[in-house]
């Protein structure tokens, strides 16, 4: 069952998505080359915390940490670690969300670790339109196809793979509530997209195959042929006025 949201269920869970938007953004400053994975998980507590927010990821399934962080050929889930530093040409997904008033807000950014060859480069970019043509879907009267096929058409017109195996989701009072919500799809078909649907529209885009392999801690997810990957997810309410995203800081409209 998909549970749709009021409008004043919608202006509730802004809360959570601004210090959703506002903890990746911290983050993503803090990257650099030497940096470990696990120093960036602090930041991302710590910062949630102070806040006045509970990390949406600590505890969720027994995942360890209040962020992932996947590095390269690692598409989602990877578990921040103190052996994991990061090097100038890399580039890393951070996937974190914040509970604020018992709303979720769940997004994740691909970053640039200084400078990346021109195949990272030209992947971070259809990535970040991947997820932009999907929202762009998200209104009443479209159905859960047409974000897929947006997405699907960004990737593969930019020469990408989108990733079947793990896909967006509705978010509420838990982070993973009906719908899911494909990477891939057909024009005009899947469910009627309605008001109050609040979905995390996540695009994962691989620059080789599309095929994952499970990492042997349970969790990481890498492209099977090594190539690397990006993820990019908002939280986006859908209104009359179509969609509305809910993981932004007011300030900063175009956010990262
Ligand atoms: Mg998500």
């Amino acid at each position: 069952m998909v549970n749709l949201k009021t409008p004043r269920d919608i202006e509730a869970m802004k809360a959570a998505g601004k210090l959703s938007a506002q903890v990746l953004r911290e983050v993503g400053n803090a990257i650099r080359p030497g940096i470990s994975t696990l120093e960036l998980d602090q930041i991302a507590e710590s910062f949630i915390r102070t806040h006045g927010g509970v990390p949406a990821f600590k505890g969720y399934g027994g995942f360890p940490a209040s962020i992932c962080a996947s590095v390269n050929d690692e598409i989602v889930h990877g578990i921040p670690s103190a052996d994991v530093i990061l090097h100038e040409g890399d580039i890393i997904s951070i996937d974190t969300g914040a509970v604020v008033d018992s709303w979720v807000g769940d997004n994740a950014w691909t970053y640039p670790v200084g400078k990346v060859s021109d195949e990272k480069a030209r992947l971070l970019a259809v990535g970040e339109a991947c997820l932009y043509a999907g929202i762009a879907q998200a209104k009443p009267g479209n159905r859960l196809g047409d974000i897929g096929f947006a997405v699907q058409r960004t990737a593969e017109d930019g020469g990408m793979s989108v990733v079947r195996d793990y896909v967006g989701h509705g978010i509420g009072h838990v982070m993973h509530e009906e719908p899911n919500v494909p990477n891939y799809g057909k024009q005009h078909r899947g469910l009627l997209l309605k008001p109050g649907m609040v979905l995390a529209i996540e695009p994962m885009i691989n620059a080789g195959t599309h095929k994952t392999l499970r990492g042997s801690d349970g969790w990481l997810v890498k492209t099977r042929d090594g190539k690397p990957s990006v993820h990019f997810e908002k939280t986006v309410a859908i209104t009359e006025r179509g969609p509305v995203i809910i993981t932004i800081e007011p300030n900063h409209p175009k956010p990262l």
